[in-house]
This record gives structure tokens, sequence and C-alpha cells, in this order.
């Protein structure tokens, strides 16, 4: 099930990153506390009322002449394009500005759901001019304030009421969902089109009919795939295509709605921040991934080449160093045929459950050759390992003491998990959990 996309819209310094932080602070605590994994804030999932969502603010968007209403309207088309709900920040002690009444009127003509946040209402009892807010069309506004976090749960209470009804999984247990993300210009549609374009790849004849199709399916050796929101990948020459904030965004929209993510890096270009914000969503989603280096062809080479590039990745990316490696070349096809056979394995891992005792049998063996450091005189004792779901693969050790757990023996311990079971391809979740007497 996809989660719906928040994006925050307005123009500079109405406090749209401090209310970003705000929503994104209380989700901390859930995120993977990793080294590696990004704290870059270009967006946040959260929680409210039991439905999750993400959330990005599209404060930011450079376009080069950093003209101000240019760079407003950006934000605001790209959220209207790509968000479920839009939360429309003004600023409640400066009063409507016309870059705000320029964006009211772009999000007005677009009818997605818009959410009027007046920031900057430090003092409860204080009220906003209603009527000055009133007039941008949006109905009553919500009053906020970031710096001391006063109506932040009105304003989420309005933004999960326009939220999508959740929808029917689309697509049999037996398809893989596969997406293509990565920077602009990596070469994912021309990735998309060789992968279709291979022998042996039947598209199904009913993609394609519409113009604007979403997903393409297709079947090779008798497997079933979709690849998830082609459309995306196209260019429609929007001034915003090029920034940070829309890779990332388009990653989150496929992401949600694929078993595996196909992570496109430019071999010719090396490895970029930008590249680590898209990777690390489809870590933190808990989808299969397989890194694609595309544009192999173009690569000036010699036998150490490939080697080298694969150690960077591992540099780069230590909190995904469960994902193979595929150097391919859209344009040549070169190595294009070794992609899907990842795919199918990261997928299969993907899914794979372990029985109890194996799981027991594989972790009791880890704890005698390398017991838990104690501390204080204490020592972690586990009681019992099972996996409590798949799409992650997601483990619960139950201990005596949870605070005992440290994360590098949990480490070492999904180290021989994953020995014991390969999960190649795959996120692995564990938590550790008390024991409590029924269990
Ligand atoms: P952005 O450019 O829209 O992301 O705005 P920022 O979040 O960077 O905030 C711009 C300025 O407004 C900063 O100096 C913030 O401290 C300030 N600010 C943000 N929220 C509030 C608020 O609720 N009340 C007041 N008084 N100032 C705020
Ligand atoms: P996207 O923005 O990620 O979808 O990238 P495109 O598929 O539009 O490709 C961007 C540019 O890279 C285009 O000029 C492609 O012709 C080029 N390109 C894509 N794949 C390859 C490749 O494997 N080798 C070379 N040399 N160029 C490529």
């Amino acid at each position: 099930m996809a989660k719906p996309i928040v994006a925050i819209v307005g123009r500079p310094n109405v406090g749209k990153s401090t209310v970003f932080n705000r929503i994104a602070g209380d989700r901390l605590a859930i995120v993977e506390d990793r080294p590696g994994v990004t704290r870059d804030r270009l967006y946040a999932n959260g929680e409210w009322l039991s439905r999750q969502f993400s959330i990005i603010d599209t404060g930011g968007i450079e376009i080069g002449d950093d003209e101000l209403l240019r760079s407003v309207r950006a934000q605001a088309e790209m959220a209207i394009d790509e968000a479920d709900v839009i939360v429309f920040m003004v600023d409640g002690k400066a009063g409507i500005t016309p870059a705000d009444a320029e964006v009211a009127e772009l999000l007005f003509r677009a009818g997605k759901p818009v959410v009027l946040a007046v920031n900057k209402v430090d003092n409860p009892g204080r009220q906003v001019d209603a009527y000055e807010f009133y007039s941008l069309g949006f109905g009553e506004p919500v009053a906020i304030s970031g710096t001391h976090g006063l109506g932040i749960g009105d304003l989420l209470d309005k933004v999960v009421g326009y939220f999508p009804e959740e929808q029917e999984e689309e697509y049999g247990e037996d398809v893989i969902r596969v997406t293509l993300i990565g920077r602009p210009n990596v070469g994912k549609s021309s990735l998309v089109n060789a992968i279709l374009g291979e022998e042996r790849v039947i598209v199904s004849p009913q993609a394609g009919t519409t113009r604007d199709a979403v997903d393409t399916p297709f079947t090779r050796n008798g497997q079933q795939y979709v690849l998830i929101d082609t459309a995306g990948m196209r260019k429609r020459g929007k001034i915003y295509e090029n920034t940070e904030k829309y890779s990332v965004m388009r990653a989150m929209r496929s992401i949600e709605r694929a078993d595996v993510a196909l992570i496109v890096i430019d071999g010719t270009e090396g490895i970029v921040e930008q590249d680590k914000h898209i990777a690390g969503y489809a870590h933190e989603a808990g989808k299969a991934a397989v890194f694609v280096v595309n544009k192999w062809d173009a690569v000036e080479k010699d036998d150490k080449t490939m080697q080298k590039f694969a150690q960077k990745i591992r540099e780069h990316f230590q909190f995904m160093n469960y994902a193979p490696i595929a150097f391919v070349s859209a344009k040549t096809k070169q190595r294009l045929h070794k992609l899907l056979p990842l795919v199918d394995q990261a997928a299969e891992n993907h899914a794979m459950r372990i029985a109890t005792h194996m799981l027991n049998d594989v972790v009791a063996d880890a704890v005698a050759l390398n017991p838990p450091p104690t501390d204080k005189g204490r020592r972690l004792r586990i009681n019992y390992v099972t996996q409590v779901a798949v799409k992650p693969p997601t483990i619960v050790l139950f201990v005596n003491e949870p605070e005992l757990m440290h994360f590098s023996y949990e480490r070492y311990l999904e180290n021989k998990i994953r020995e014991a079971f390969g999960f190649e391809g795959t996120p692995v979740r564990i938590f550790t959990r008390k024991k409590t007497r029924e269990e």
C-alpha cells in the first residue's frame, strides 16, 4: 500500500523547515538508528491517527536564477503534480505577500487538497486575522507555531482527513514489482526501454495502449513483473525536474508500491550525495534493492575499474551492503541480461520466511561462539527468536533486558543470520523486545 505524500509549500521564511522538522522530529525514534543512514532531512516518514505518510518540504528549489516568484511557483507545481495533500504555509506575522497570492492561485486552480497553515501564531490565545487568510480561498486556516509546536496536531488532523482511502493491492502476490530510482539523467528511462526490448521479455499488450499508463507489466521466462511508475520517468520539461527534491519525491512515490528498487547510478559520474538520499529512502522503506551502475560503455576502464567502483559503492552505502551491484549499459545492452536474475533473487529473499526452530538454532550457535558482553555485571539473555514479518524479513529477539542489547551485537547477530540464510538483496529488520510471561 502506497503511503500518501504530503508536501509543504510556501515562500521562503514562512517557517516550512521549522514545521517540517517538528513533524519529522517525533518520528526520528522509529527511523533506523544506524551509522551511515543518511540524516539529511529532505523527507520524513510520519504517522498520525494510525495513518502513515511521507512528508517533504519543497522549499529551496534552486532554479538557477534565484528569482523568488519563479522558484516558489516551481515548488507549487511540483507539489501539485506529485503530492496527495499540500500544506500551504503563510506567515501570520507578515500577512499575505504577492508571492503567497501567486502560489495560492496556482494551488487553487489545481484542485488538489490544500490545507492552509498560518504559521508564527505563537500565542495560543491570539487570534489570526481569519478574514485576510480566508481570502486565499482554502477555507478555514489552521493557526500554528512551528517554534512552539502549537497547532501541529490540528494541522495533521486536517491533512490526514484528505488522504485517499487505502486501496487494495492491484497486482497478484507472484508479480514482482520493480522500480527504477535515481537522479535525473542517470539513464532510468533508457534502462526501462532496454529491459523491455530484451529478448525473451514479453510486454503485456495492454501496456502502452493508454499513453498515460503508470505501470508497465511484462513477463520473462514465465515470471511476471511490473515496472512501477514508468510514466513518471518520461520527461515533460518541467522546470523542477532537475532538482534534488523532485528526485527524492519521485523515488518516494514509486518506491512505496515496489518490492525491488533498482538504484541507478551514472557510471561516468560516480557517486554523489543525492544518490545516497535516494538509496536511503529505499532502505528506510524496507524494500529489496539492487545497485545498477549504468553507462558502463562510456567508462574508461581497465581490469580493476569495476572492482574499484564496487568498493566505492560499499564505502558510500555501508548501510546497504546487502544490495548486489550490476554494471550495465542501457545503450549497448551490455550485461543487461544479468539484471533480472538479480531482481528475482532479491525479491525472493525479501519474501523469505525462516522457520522459527532454524532461526533459534542459528542464534544459539552465534551466542555460543560469541556471548553477549556483560554490562555492569548483567548479561543479555536471548530467550527466543522469531520472524514476525516478510517484505522485509523482520525478526524479533525476545530478551531479558532490551537495554543490554548493543548495536554492535545486534549487527553481529544479523551477520550470522545473513550467513546462514542468505537474504542477499534485502534489508533485514531486527527488533529486541522484553520477554513477557506469555512468550
Ligand atoms: P522556511 O524558509 O519557510 O523553511 O522557514 P524557516 O523554517 O527557515 O523559518 C524562517 C524563520 O522563521 C526562522 O528564523 C524561524 O526561526 C522563524 N520561525 C519559524 N516558525 C516560527 C514560529 O512559529 N514563530 C516565530 N515567531 N518564528 C518562526
Ligand atoms: P533518466 O533521466 O534517468 O531517465 O535518463 P535518460 O534515460 O533520459 O538518459 C539520460 C541521458 O543518458 C540520455 O542522453 C541517454 O542517451 C544517456 N544514456 C542513458 N543510458 C546510457 C548508457 O548506457 N550509455 C551511455 N553512453 N549513455 C546513456
